[in-house]
């Protein structure tokens, strides 16, 4: 009988959250337009959303435009029921955004601010967080929570960022960092917060492989909802695959790996949109880098495709930047790949500007959804 009770509340429970999900992604919708996209009856739909209404996380913003008969009540996600902020915290600066639940973006923001693992560096990016959302015209009250990105390997169990060797830090554990903030926090790796940016809201639901070029090179599998994390958290950290045998030292040590040829600071040391100026105005330099570079990625890419057998999305500064120079490394991969001729499963990321910061606000968005 219990356990019957049990089943019945964590189907409710199931329900509530897709509704709830549903009318965050979807804008203005109605009683029967939730019934009919979760094949849900109309009275159960109808009790579920008076229940969201009482609860203050969904709005009835008048009614919808009539099909003939009677016009259906609009449903809206309440501006009250929240927002999420999402920090990216990379060497030399942080990214801050501001979304609603629905995903739309209020506020982004680049700041340049040295990484220490020094009790005044949080304080001070805590300070930029308060001042962010006061110019954002947010209270605190409101926020549900901030999604921290750092480029690193993040043990979610142990609960620790076990190794950043960009910010010199080892087995931090999550707590030491959330401290200094005023709201529930989340963690994720850099590369992982990029690819749950790319995925999370789309349509697609196929499984993709989210290449992260950056002043690092990372990467992370998202299939249908979810990030894959491996054994120890690292799945998906190509920056480390061996492209060179004994090739150029890399960063972590090893000799030849993706990272030393792929990074962003192998094209320019600097604003990456500013190399691919170059590039475009046909700089004989810039040609000779992209060429070296793409030379490279193409071995990376096509390696990473014959594992997966999936989408290929490149991302970071130089996935965001390349715009249609993402042709010249399809024609190598098409070169490279056994198989195929067609090489549109390379694509480049649909956000570009802060994607990790998206991400690990978008997470926080989801956990919260997840609770209702
Ligand atoms: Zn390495």
């Amino acid at each position: 009988m219990d356990k019957k009770k049990n089943t019945n509340r964590e189907v409710k429970k199931k329900n509530r959250n897709e509704v709830f999900r549903y009318i965050c992604r979807n804008g203005m919708v109605s009683n029967p337009d939730i019934s009919y996209a979760l094949k849900l009856s109309l009275p159960t739909t109808t009790q579920i959303t008076k229940e969201l209404v009482e609860r203050g996380l969904v709005d009835e913003t008048g009614e919808m435009e009539s099909t003939g008969g009677r016009r259906a009540k609009a449903l809206a996600v309440s501006e009250d029921a929240g927002k999420a902020v999402g920090l990216d915290i990379t060497k030399n600066h942080i990214s801050l955004v501001l979304t609603e639940l629905t995903g739309r973006i209020v506020k982004y923001e680049r700041i340049f601010l040295p990484y220490a693992a020094r009790d005044d560096y949080y304080l001070e990016v805590n300070q930029k967080i308060a001042l962010f959302l006061q110019d954002g015209g947010c209270d605190r009250e409101n926020i549900l929570g901030i999604g921290i990105s750092f480029p690193g390997i993040m043990d979610l169990e142990k609960e620790l960022v076990a190794d950043s060797h960009v910010l010199g830090v080892n087995d931090l554990p999550f707590s030491s960092v959330s401290r200094f903030f005023p709201y529930p926090c989340h963690f994720l790796n850099d590369a992982n917060a990029g690819a749950y940016a790319e995925g999370i809201r789309s349509e697609n639901r196929n499984r993709f492989f989210y290449l992260s070029l950056s002043n690092t090179v990372g990467g992370a599998v998202y299939s249908d909802g979810k990030l894959e994390q491996g054994r120890n958290f690292r799945c998906g950290e190509v920056g480390h695959m061996t492209v060179v045998p004994d090739g150029k030292v890399c960063y972590c040590g090893k000799y030849g790996c993706l990272d030393a040829y792929c990074a962003a600071k192998c094209l320019i040391d600097g604003r990456v949109e500013d190399f691919f100026e170059r590039l475009q105005q046909g700089e004989e330099e810039a040609a000779r880098l992209w060429e070296e570079y793409t030379s490279y990625l193409a071995i990376a890419v096509n390696n990473i495709h014959m594992v997966l057998d999936c989408d290929i999305v490149l991302g970071g500064y130089v996935g965001s930047c390349m715009g249609e120079s993402v042709q010249d490394i399809r024609d190598k991969v098409s070169k490279r790949n056994t198989f195929e001729e067609d090489t549109s499963f390379i694509r480049t990321c649909r956000h570009k500007t802060g994607a990790a910061a998206l991400g690990a606000s978008l997470k926080v968005a989801e956990t919260f959804m997840e609770q209702v």
